[in-house]
C-alpha cells in the first residue's frame, strides 16, 4: 500500500492514501471489536482522531478528512467567494468546479451553450479566474454534469468526497463515499477544517439472481424508493452487497459501473446521505477504460477493505430478487410513488395523469452511460427499422462531453436525430428546469418522461400541471415511440409503416465503447503554475457576484439595549430566512441575496410575514429594511425563534445574511443542528432558551442584554430583558458552542479563525 497513485489523469500532487485509511481503520477495528460494512470503512478510515473520536451509528458526530471537493456552478460562487476571505493562497484539499447548472435548454446543445455562456458571463470568468487563483480543477460550461465529470475522472473506490449539490452520491458507483454537503461544508474542507457528519446508520440493499429484458438497474433504485419512501434513507448510507452487485445479466452481458452510480445517484430520492457498491470487476474495467488502470490495480491490492466484513450487521436489511425485478415507472411528482410496468397504463387511466406522452426525455447525470445510451439507440433503431420515429418529442442530454464525442462517433447519436429527438447541451438542463418548453402552455395538465431522477411539481418546466414521471432510458424511448402511457413494450404491440403488427426488441448495448472513449473537446482548465499573477474578476457594478470582507471580530462588551428584529412564530425554515426561486440568481452577492432575509418568518407581533416594527421609529417595514436600518444606526439586533429553528435545506446563506445586516444572536427553543453550526461558523450566537417555556414571556417590543463576556463551555448564558413596561428580568439561555467555537466568535468567524492560524 505505499504505493504513490495519483487519484487521476489531472493533478499531479495528489494521491490515494490507501495506506493511511488502513492505519486508521486498524486503530478502529481494535477499539470497535467487530466487523464492518463498507461504508463505515471508508467513513472510520478518514477520521480526524480515529483513537479518539466517538463511534456510535446515528449517535456520535464523525469529524472527517475527505480525500476530494466538488462543486456546481450554482453553489460555486458564494462557496469560493468565502474561502477567499479567508485569504488562504490555495485550497488546502483537492477540488473541482463543474459548469453545468447554468445552461437553459431552448433549441439544441451548440446554440444553446454559446447562449449561456453570453449570458453567465460574469459568473463563469469570476468562476474561471477564482479556480485559476485557487488551485482549482476548472470544468468549463460543456464539459459535462458534475456527477459524470467525477465518475469520469475523480472517484476512486473507498474514497471519501463531499459535494455541493445533492446527487453527488452518483460516484457511489466506483465505490467512493460521495455525500451532498451545503457550501460551508464544503468551505471548511477547501479551508482544512475537519468535516463533520453524523455517524450514519447503515441499510443494507441485498441484491440476488440476475435481471433480463427490459428490466434495467434503474428499476432496482425505483423499486427501493417504493420501499423506503422519500424519507426512508433519512440519515443513513445505503450499502448494496450480495451476488447480484456482480450479476450478469441473462444475455451474457456484465452490467459495468455506471448502472450503479445510477442506482448510487437516485438514493437521494429517498434522503440517504450516500450509497455505496463493494469493489468488483466491473469498476476495474470501468477505471481501465477511462484510462485508469493504475487506480484499479492499487484498489485491488486494498480490495479486502473495499467491501463488508463477513458478518457485517445492517441497520435494515432489504433484499431485492433482480430475477422477479419488473421495468417500473415512478412518479408523478414524487421519485417513491412505483408502479410496475405491467399496471402502469391501468394505474394512469385510475388515476386520470394525461395519458398522450408529451415529451420523452433521457440521459442527465442519472443516465448517462454508454450502455444506458446503445440500449435506448439500439430500441429507437428498432422503430426506424419499422419505418417509425418518436411519436412524442424527445431530448437527448449526454451527460459529458466523452459521452456525446463517443456516442456521435459511434453512431447512436444520429440514430436518436434520425427517431426525431434533440441532442441537448452537456449538462442539467430540463433536469433543473432550465427548459425552455413550448410544446404546452402553463397550467396545461400533461404528461413527460425522463430517465431523471427528480420530479417533484414543477421542477422541469415551472407548470405545476406537468406530470412528470422517471423511468429507465429504455422505456422513455420505447414510450415516445408510442406517444402515450398506456403502452408497455413488453406485451403491447406497434404497427410498422405498413400496418403490420409488431413487438419491440428488448434492448441491447454494449457496456463499454469498443473503440475506447473518444474524450471530445477539452474542457478542463488546470490551475495554471504561476497563480500569484492571477487576477479574480468580480466586476464591482455587479448585482450577480460580490467579494466577501472578512467579517469584524466581537468587540469584546456585553452587548446591550438591543431590539429584536422578529420573533418569528412556528416553524422558520431556512427558506423562510432565505427563500430560493428569484433569488438564486444572487446567490453570489450577499448585500443583495440578503434583500430576502427572513421574509418568509411570521412575526408573532401580528401574525405577519416581512412586517416587523422599527423600535427606533415605531414604523413598520420589511423585515431585511429594518435590519439595515439599525445597522445603519451601528445598533445590534437578535431575532427570537420557536423550536427546531433553521430546518430545511443547509443553505449557507440563511446564517450568512443575519451576519451582514448586523444581528448578533438567534435565541431559539431549539435548532435544526447544521444551521446552528453555521451561525456558529458565521461568527453570531445560537442561543436556545434553558426552559423553552421562557420563549412566551419575551414580547417583540422588549429590549435584550447578553452578556457576551460570560460565554464559556458548558455554562449557561445570561440574557436580560427590558419589558416596554415592567421590571427587567434575567432569562437563563443554554449553547452548544466549544472551545474551538468560541474563538470563531471571538475571531468573528470561523474562516477569520483559520486565516489567523494560517498567518
Ligand atoms: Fe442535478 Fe439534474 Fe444536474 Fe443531475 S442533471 S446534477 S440531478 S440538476
Amino acid at each position: 500500500l505505499d504505493r504513490k497513485v495519483r487519484q487521476n489523469n489531472w493533478e499531479e500532487s495528489n494521491f490515494i492514501n490507501y495506506k493511511k485509511m488502513s492505519e486508521n481503520l486498524a486503530i478502529v477495528r481494535a477499539r470497535l471489536n467487530r466487523p464492518l460494512t463498507f461504508a463505515e470503512k471508508i467513513l472510520y478510515s478518514h477520521l480526524d482522531d480515529p483513537h479518539g473520536q466517538e463511534i456510535e451509528r446515528g449517535v456520535s458526530y464523525l469529524r472527517l478528512r475527505p480525500d476530494r471537493v466538488a462543486c456546481q456552478d450554482a453553489t460555486a460562487q458564494m462557496a469560493i467567494l468565502q474561502f477567499m476571505s479567508a485569504g488562504m493562497p490555495s485550497v488546502a484539499n483537492p477540488t473541482t468546479v463543474h459548469c453545468d447548472h447554468l445552461i437553459e435548454a431552448q433549441i439544441g446543445g451548440a446554440k444553446d451553450l454559446a447562449r449561456a455562456i453570453n449570458i453567465n458571463k460574469e459568473v463563469y470568468d469570476f468562476l474561471a479566474s477564482a479556480c485559476a487563483k485557487y488551485n482549482i480543477g476548472f470544468w468549463k460550461p460543456g464539459s459535462g454534469i458534475i456527477h459524470q465529470i467525477l465518475l469520469e475522472n475523480y472517484a476512486f473506490p473507498g474514497g471519501l468526497l463531499i459535494g455541493t449539490d445533492s446527487h453527488t452520491p452518483n460516484a457511489g458507483g466506483l465505490g467512493m463515499a460521495a455525500i451532498g454537503v451545503g457550501g460551508a461544508d464544503a468551505v471548511d474542507v477547501m479551508a482544512n477544517l475537519p468535516w463533520e457528519l453524523k455517524a450514519p446508520k447503515v441499510i443494507g440493499v441485498k441484491l440476488t439472481g440476475q435481471m433480463s429484458g427490459w428490466t434495467a438497474p434503474k428499476d432496482i433504485i425505483l423499486k427501493v424508493a417504493d420501499i423506503l419512501t422519500v424519507k426512508g434513507g433519512t440519515g443513513a448510507i445505503v450499502e448494496y452487497h450480495g451476488p447480484g452487485t456482480e450479476t450478469i445479466s441473462a444475455t451474457g452481458m456484465f452490467w459495468l459501473t455506471y448502472p450503479h452510480a445510477t442506482i448510487c445517484n437516485m438514493g437521494a430520492e429517498i434522503g440517504a446521505t450516500t450509497s455505496v457498491f463493494p469493489f468488483n470487476d466491473r469498476m476495474y474495467d470501468y477505471l481501465a477504460a477511462t484510462k485508469r488502470t493504475e487506480i484499479g490495480d492499487f484498489a485491488r491490492s486494498y480490495a479486502q477493505e473495499l467491501r463488508e466484513d463477513k458478518g457485517a450487521e445492517y441497520d435494515q436489511l432489504i433484499e431485492i430478487n433482480l430475477t422477479e425485478l419488473e421495468p417500473h415507472i415512478n412518479g408523478p411528482f414524487t421519485p417513491d410513488l412505483a408502479t410496475p410496468i405491467s399496471k402502469f397504463a391501468e394505474t394512469a387511466k385510475k388515476n386520470g395523469w394525461p395519458e398522450e406522452l408529451k415529451v420523452g426525455l433521457i440521459g442527465s447525470c442519472t443516465n448517462s452511460s454508454y450502455e444506458d445510451m446503445s440500449r435506448a439507440a439500439s430500441i429507437a433503431r428498432d422503430a426506424l427499422n419499422h419505418g417509425l420515429k418518436a411519436k412524442s418529442l424527445f431530448t437527448v442530454t449526454p451527460g459529458s462531453e466523452q459521452v456525446r464525442a463517443t456516442i456521435a462517433r459511434d453512431g447512436q447519436l444520429q440514430t436518436f436525430e434520425e427517431f426525431g429527438g434533440v441532442v441537448l447541451a452537456n449538462a442539467c438542463g430540463p433536469c433543473i428546469g432550465q427548459w425552455d418548453r413550448q410544446d404546452v402552455k402553463k397550467g396545461e395538465a400533461n404528461s413527460i418522461l425522463s430517465s431523471y431522477n427528480r420530479n417533484f411539481t414543477g421542477r422541469n418546466d415551472g407548470n405545476p400541471a406537468t406530470h412528470s414521471f422517471v423511468t429507465s432510458p429504455d422505456l422513455v424511448v420505447a414510450l415516445s415511440i408510442a406517444g402515450t402511457l398506456s403502452f408497455n413494450p413488453l406485451k403491447d404491440k406497434l404497427k410498422d409503416k405498413d400496418g403490420n403488427e409488431f413487438l419491440l426488441a428488448a434492448p441491447t448495448g454494449n457496456a463499454l465503447p469498443e473503440r475506447g472513449y473518444d474524450p471530445g473537446e477539452n474542457t478542463y482548465q488546470a490551475p495554471p503554475a504561476d497563480r500569484a499573477s492571477v487576477q479574480v474578476q468580480v466586476s464591482p457594478t455587479s448585482d450577480r457576484l460580490q467579494v466577501l470582507s472578512p467579517f469584524n471580530a466581537w468587540d469584546g462588551k456585553d452587548a446591550l439595549d438591543m431590539p429584536i428584529l422578529i420573533k418569528a412564530k412556528g416553524k422558520t425554515t431556512t427558506d423562510h430566512i432565505s427563500m430560493a426561486g428569484p433569488w438564486l440568481k444572487y446567490r453570489g452577492h450577499l448585500d443583495n441575496i440578503s434583500n430576502n432575509m427572513l421574509i418568509g418568518a411570521i412575526n408573532e407581533a401580528n401574525g405577519e410575514a416581512n412586517k416587523v416594527k422599527n423600535a427606533t421609529t415605531s414604523d413598520f417595514d420589511a423585515v431585511p429594511a429594518v435590519a439595515r436600518d439599525y445597522k445603519a444606526k451601528g445598533i445590534k439586533w437578535v431575532v427570537i425563534g420557536d423550536w427546531n429553528y433553521g430546518e430545511g435545506s443547509s443553505r449557507e446563506h440563511a446564517a450568512l445574511e443575519p451576519r451582514h445586516l448586523g444581528g448578533l444572536a438567534i435565541i431559539t427553543r431549539s435548532f435544526a443542528r447544521i444551521h446552528e453550526t453555521n451561525l456558529k461558523k458565521q461568527g453570531m450566537l445560537p442561543l436556545t432558551f434553558s426552559d423553552p417555556a421562557d420563549y412566551d414571556k419575551i414580547k417583540p417590543d422588549d429590549r435584550i442584554d447578553l452578556l457576551c463576556t460570560g460565554l464559556a463551555v458548558g455554562k449557561p448564558f445570561t440574557m436580560v430583558v427590558h419589558p416596554k413596561d415592567g421590571k427587567p428580568f434575567e432569562v437563563q439561555l443554554s449553547h452548544t458552542f466549544n472551545e474551538a467555537q468560541i474563538e470563531w466568535f471571538k475571531n468573528g468567524s470561523a474562516l477569520n479563525t483559520m486565516a489567523k492560524a494560517n498567518k
